[in-house]
């Protein structure tokens, strides 16, 4: 097959699977087949430029925007991030940040498999809540927030702060959830996450308020209120946002990659899904510094673990020892 037509059909595929995960939240692929077909779109959209097509999910970052919620315009561009699935080519995004600022700190973090949302608030009062959408118009998701338990409705201090964070289900609210969908017949959930997708899409807020959605904030998209990555999430805590515990400050690759492998051992027993480790450079001074592409930051990438070992295979293993 030439490459115009591998183009064209990968573009199709990551579309269709795109429109499966995001609209009707039912992948019919794994996430890592997923990646690997996005990442084979890359390599041979750069190798002919010429031959990109518009419809490319390469030249979209983000979900799409469902009718049903209000449209919501984000003052400030929510960002996704790039990502990368081996110690060499983080090694090599690392390379790059010491280019140019030569004693780099940064701070690693989980990354939560969950959706990602902006809360606004406003004299320290949750005015609004919305998706990230295609990063820059969301859907406003104010009243089903609201129904999420660990979301303060009013903070600690009288501020106005834009805080960024990931809303996701608990692995046992998801396991209750399935459970009951299929004693009423309904197709279950595929993962944590799309159930968390269709939770906030519910138009009944009731319904919301029952599955047990639970959240993490770990940006501030409104300009910055301190120095570091690291104080930001302190302030967080401070104002009543859940944050999570789980990082590490780190100043080489060697430190990175120690608690890559500490959160890989962890990521089975920690009651949440995650699915990588996203690692930032810690001054927010220096982010500026370093900017973003179109798509994403210099400044942030998410290192993704690679996909896990089907069961069947984990199994035959067990019956050979
Ligand atoms: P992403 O999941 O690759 O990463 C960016 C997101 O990470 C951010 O937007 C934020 O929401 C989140 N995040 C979690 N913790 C964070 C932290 N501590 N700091 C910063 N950000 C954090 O990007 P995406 O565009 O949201 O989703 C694309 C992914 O969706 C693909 O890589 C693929 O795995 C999946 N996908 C799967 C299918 C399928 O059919 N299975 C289809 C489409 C997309």
């Amino acid at each position: 097959m030439n490459s115009e037509s591998k183009i064209k059909e990968l573009t199709e595929l990551l579309n269709q699977y795109a429109y499966e995960y995001y609209t009707l939240d039912q992948p019919s692929v794994e996430d890592s087949e997923y990646d690997r077909l996005y990442k084979e779109l890359v390599t041979l959209e750069e190798e002919n430029p010429q031959l990109v097509r518009s419809d490319s999910p390469t030249q979209r970052a983000g979900d799409v925007i469902l009718s049903g919620f209000e449209k919501f315009q984000h003052p400030y561009n929510l960002y996704s991030l790039g990502d990368v699935f081996s110690r060499e080519e983080l090694a090599a995004w690392e390379e790059r940040v010491r280019k140019e600022l030569p004693e780099p700190e940064y701070i690693c973090e989980l990354k939560i498999d969950g959706l990602s949302l902006s809360l606004y608030y406003e004299n320290g009062v949750l005015v609004t809540a919305a998706t990230r959408g295609d990063g820059s118009i969301g859907e406003n998701i104010t009243e089903n927030v609201k129904r999420i338990k660990d979301v303060p409705l009013r903070l600690t201090e009288p501020v106005d702060i834009v805080v960024r964070g990931e809303a996701y289900l608990p692995r046992k609210s998801f396991d209750k959830l399935n459970i009951e969908r299929e004693l009423e017949g309904a197709a279950p959930f595929a993962n944590p996450r799309n159930a968390a997708a269709g939770t906030l899409r519910q138009l009944d807020t009731k319904v919301v308020a029952k599955r047990g959605l639970a959240t993490f904030l770990y940006q501030e998209a409104s300009p910055a209120t301190h120095d570091t990555q690291e104080e930001v999430l302190e302030y967080f805590e401070q104002l009543g946002l859940v944050v999570n515990k789980e990082r590490v400050l780190a100043r080489t690759m060697d430190e990175i990659w120690t608690f890559i492998e500490r959160v890989t051992e962890l990521r089975d027993h920690l009651p949440y899904d995650i699915d990588g480790v996203v690692i930032k450079v810690n001054n927010l001074a220096q982010q500026e510094e370093l900017g973003f592409t179109v798509k994403a930051p210099r400044w942030a990438i998410a290192y993704k673990f690679p996909a896990e070992v089907a069961e069947t295979e984990v199994l035959s293993v067990e019956w050979t020892v």
